[in-house]
């Protein structure tokens, strides 16, 4: 599929989740270590969420058993990683009530 309507349908998915994508850049598979040599052909895009970081990439020869669009992005809602945040707070206020002697 040409990498143009990927991107676009890359796009509506993660905007689905809440993403906002940055516009997609190239991945040239000789030069980057993400990609297995064996990948090298077809052209990789890649993008990542503006809010929260989580990536998107496009392929546009995939292998069959392959997908041609994968990444956090597609998979999970924008702001799922605030749940990190939370429990550090939780974890914080906990060792605060510690110090304080209240546990
Ligand atoms: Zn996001």
């Amino acid at each position: 599929m040409n990498a143009r309507k990927l991107k676009r349908d890359a796009t509506e998915s993660a905007a689905r989740r809440g993403h906002v994508l940055r516009r997609f850049w190239k991945i040239e598979p000789t030069r980057s270590e993400e990609i297995p040599p064996f990948a090298n052909r077809g052209e990789w895009w890649r993008s990542e969420c503006v809010h929260c970081w989580a990536d998107v990439d496009v392929h546009t020869q995939p292998m069959p058993n392959e997908i041609d669009i994968g990444g956090e992005a597609i998979a999970l809602n924008c702001g799922s990683n605030t749940a990190l945040v939370a429990s550090s707070a939780d974890v914080l206020a906990a060792l605060r009530d510690l110090r304080s002697g209240d546990v």
